[in-house]
């Protein structure tokens, strides 16, 4: 008899769903839900970036590009890269000698790249908690262990919080600022020291920066969010096109890094993902000349919106980037975020627990990527369940 549990392995099975599985089950018998749980813009793409997109596909460029990507977009990326970080990846009109880029199809399938290539059984990752889930899930499946970095109340992943866990099978240390879930962005002060750190260790640091744009802290010349890049070379820096583009479908992102671990990512590329969507690069060629300063001030304005609101009733570390606020449930309540969360959603608003992103629930995470109306209706919500 076919047993279709016998084509299920042990690295699958280790991998839990249940946490985001049982919201979303909850949530699906909601209406009209007041929806603060989604990551990802709620903008469109802009028009010129659609229309770049339907030429190319109306040009016939929809065949397999290289494996590391089309030359006018790996050029672009490049010289965006080399004029951000001039001291550490900056050379010559370009990156470093040994430095490479390689476009891949999201920073997911980076990560994906990334973590096959550099970690196995016995190594340790470090994470800082709370976390992205994928990273998690991508460490399992790459047969290594992750450790998770507590980093509550303020979620810096700060040299002191790190440094007693690395382990001499520590080989990655994940940094992701601004953070999802908590919206948080780590200071140059943070960045410099990880990077220190990473290198007193002989860690490769993985710095995932797809919410680079929305940084609503940014500095310098040109001004930017800060990014370990500025301190060290010995780093994965991964970015995207999904939420500064809104091109979350469209899978594109690159990742910048050491020569020999770029290249041997571009050869497993070669094996599974072939190259990214080709006219999904044409467009992000293309996006890379769009401002978003008008959306980005948007969501500024929607995360003060969420603080007024939020500050008098929950502990609320003000998040100084990408979406998304990841406020405490009062103690008073007495109940754990996944409890508080299952009453939200009997009052139509649909948010995430902690425990989805933590080895912890006590908090959850709100995403304002939404319309102001939403957005204040589900705010309104929350103080009413946090005053009762
Ligand atoms: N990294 C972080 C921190 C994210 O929040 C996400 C998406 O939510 C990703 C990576 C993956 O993005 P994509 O694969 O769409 O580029």
């Amino acid at each position: 008899m076919f047993d279709p549990d016998r084509f299920i392995t042990d690295r699958l099975r280790a991998i839990d769903a249940s946490g985001i599985r049982r919201v979303f089950d909850l949530a699906a018998n909601l209406e009209d839900p007041i929806n603060l749980s989604i990551g990802q813009p709620h903008f469109d793409v802009p028009e010129p970036v659609k229309a770049v997109a339907a030429q190319a596909i109306a040009d016939g460029f929809n065949r397999y590009t290289q494996t590391q990507g089309i030359a006018q977009l790996r050029d672009a990326i490049v010289q965006r890269v080399a004029r951000e970080f001039p001291h550490t990846l900056g050379g010559d009109g370009g990156l470093h000698g040994d430095l490479d880029c390689l476009i891949t199809s999201g920073v997911s399938g980076g990560l994906l790249l990334t973590l096959l290539t550099a970690v196995g059984p016995g190594d340790e990752v470090l994470i800082p908690d709370p976390y992205f889930v994928m990273y998690r899930h991508l460490v399992t499946l790459a047969g290594a262990t992750p450790v998770y970095v507590d980093t509550y109340p303020d979620f810096l992943p700060t040299p002191e919080r790190i440094e007693p866990l690395i382990t001499p099978r520590t080989k990655v240390l994940i940094f992701n600022s601004p953070s999802n879930p908590t919206g948080v962005v780590a200071p140059a002060d943070v960045c410099r020291g990880v990077a220190e750190l990473a290198g007193q260790h002989n860690l490769l640091l993985l710095s995932d920066e797809i919410y680079d744009e929305f940084c609503y802290v940014k500095s310098g010349d040109p001004p930017r969010c800060p990014s370990p890049a500025s301190f060290t070379r010995n780093l994965l820096l991964m970015r995207g096109f999904s939420k500064t583009y809104a091109m979350t479908g469209w899978r594109l992102g690159y990742v910048v890094g050491p020569a020999p671990i770029v290249h041997e990512m571009t050869k497993l590329q070669q094996y599974s993902f072939v190259c990214a969507p080709s006219m999904v690069q044409v467009a992000g060629t293309a996006a890379l000349g769009v401002e978003m300063d008008e959306q980005v001030a948007a969501y500024a304005k929607k995360r003060d919106r969420v603080i007024d609101k939020l500050a008098p009733h929950f502990d609320i570390t003000a998040p100084g980037g990408a979406f998304y606020a990841f406020p405490q449930v009062p103690d008073r309540l007495g109940v754990t975020a996944t409890q508080f969360v299952e009453r939200a959603i009997e009052h139509n608003v649909l948010i995430i627990p902690g425990s989805v992103f933590s080895e912890r629930d006590t908090h959850f995470r709100l995403s304002y990527a939404c319309d102001d109306d939403t957005l204040e209706r589900g705010l309104d919500v929350l103080v009413s369940l946090a005053r009762r």
